[in-house]
């Protein structure tokens, strides 16, 4: 064992302080390259005043081979020693128990694991039984899928590993076609998740859901008016000369000004207040619109592959018993939701009569 009991207590206690922090704030490169970058981006961190925790990943989950794989453990290192000059504690993913290992015996602060791993039963299983016995805090990403159950089941077996100090981050969900997101936030699953364990830390990733810097901003807004505790966000002392999601990094004097254009929410409310909330509930609704329109977007995709079909086989545009069945099946869904019949025959009417000129038009 490269790692002794007394060094992970000794972990444990400053950490433990560490996920109380709020907002909690932890920030770093998507990937350590060079110990220069890791030092240069810890020192660029702790001046900003504003970070509690460093990330860095040193072992890099390629959704296809070829790309950047990480520097892999040397990265350690480079990480201790930026702890060491700045204070800062460091965190890092961990996809294997050769990593945790590894990770634990560098005196790594906060482990975290990414989407594509707690997507994966066996790997989460490896993961909890070499975290048996140790005190880190570990933070587990939604899985790359909107699978609840699959994030619970993850965050379960670390649990059970004896791991008391956990926390949940929002990373957003892979998605098929057009979207303006990287990884689609689906926020009523995260809402969902953050109500069933609302005594744990509850952190977003907009880096990873945005993919690009320009949509940071609004995403972070969104998880601090839906109340979660911090973030974990990708920083870059060069952004555009990132060897991994060089796209989505910002530079920490960019993380500092975005920190300080958030508007915090507050306890209790003045009527300046209200006027505040009823801003970050609008915000709210037209996150939700724009989620709408894109699902509108994708339904009006499928009706049309649906009239080319059709079309092969001869068949008629309107098929009104299958119409018949839908509404009623709807009338059902939406009468449990608190929705009327008469908001049900509206709506989707309309959603119905648009598929129909999609479809006419492929049919034509
Ligand atoms: C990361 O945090 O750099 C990462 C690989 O994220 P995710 O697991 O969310 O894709
Ligand atoms: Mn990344």
């Amino acid at each position: 064992m490269p790692h002794t009991y007394m060094s992970r207590q000794k972990n444990n206690r400053e950490s433990a302080r560490l996920l109380r922090q709020r907002p909690l704030i932890i920030s770093g490169p998507c990937s350590a390259e060079t110990e220069q970058q890791v030092l240069e981006t810890a020192h660029a961190l702790k001046s900003i005043g504003r970070v509690d925790v460093m990330r860095a990943g040193i072992w890099k989950p390629r959704t296809r081979p070829g790309n950047f794989e990480g520097v892999g453990a040397v990265g350690l290192d480079w990480l201790q020693q930026a702890k060491k000059e700045t204070g800062l504690p460091i965190a890092v993913e961990v996809a294997t128990a050769k990593q945790v290992e590894k990770a634990l015996a560098h005196q790594v602060d906060v482990l975290w694991i990414g989407a594509r791993t707690t997507a994966n039963p066996f790997s989460m299983q490896e993961i909890a039984d070499s975290l048996r016995g140790a005190k880190v805090p570990v933070l587990i990403k939604n899985p790359i899928n909107p699978d609840i159950e699959l994030w619970i089941g993850g965050l379960e077996r670390i649990q059970k590993a004896g791991i008391e100090e956990v926390g949940l981050i929002h990373r957003g969900f892979s998605t098929y076609g057009n979207s303006e997101f990287r990884n689609i936030p689906t926020w009523q699953l995260a809402i969902e998740m953050k109500r069933r364990f609302n005594e744990l830390p509850f952190l977003i990733d907009p880096s990873h859901i945005c993919g690009k810097r320009s949509l940071i901003q609004n995403v972070v807004q969104n998880a601090i008016d839906l109340d979660y505790d911090g973030m974990i966000i990708e920083s870059h002392i060069r952004p555009d000369e990132a060897w991994s999601d060089a796209q989505q990094q910002i530079t920490p004097g960019e993380l500092l000004k975005l920190l300080n254009n958030i508007v915090w929410r507050k306890d209790g409310l003045s009527s300046e207040e209200i006027n505040e909330s009823l801003d970050r509930m609008r915000r709210i609704i037209d996150n939700l619109d724009d989620e709408i329109l894109t699902l509108l977007g994708k339904r009006m995709e499928i009706a049309e592959q649906i009239g080319g079909l059709k079309k092969t086989h001869n068949l008629t545009v309107l098929q009104t018993t299958r119409w018949n069945q839908t509404l009623m099946r709807l009338y059902e869904h939406a009468k449990r939701l608190g929705l009327s019949p008469e908001f049900v025959d509206q709506y989707f009417n309309a959603i119905h009569m648009e598929s129909i000129k999609h479809q006419t038009k492929i049919i034509s």
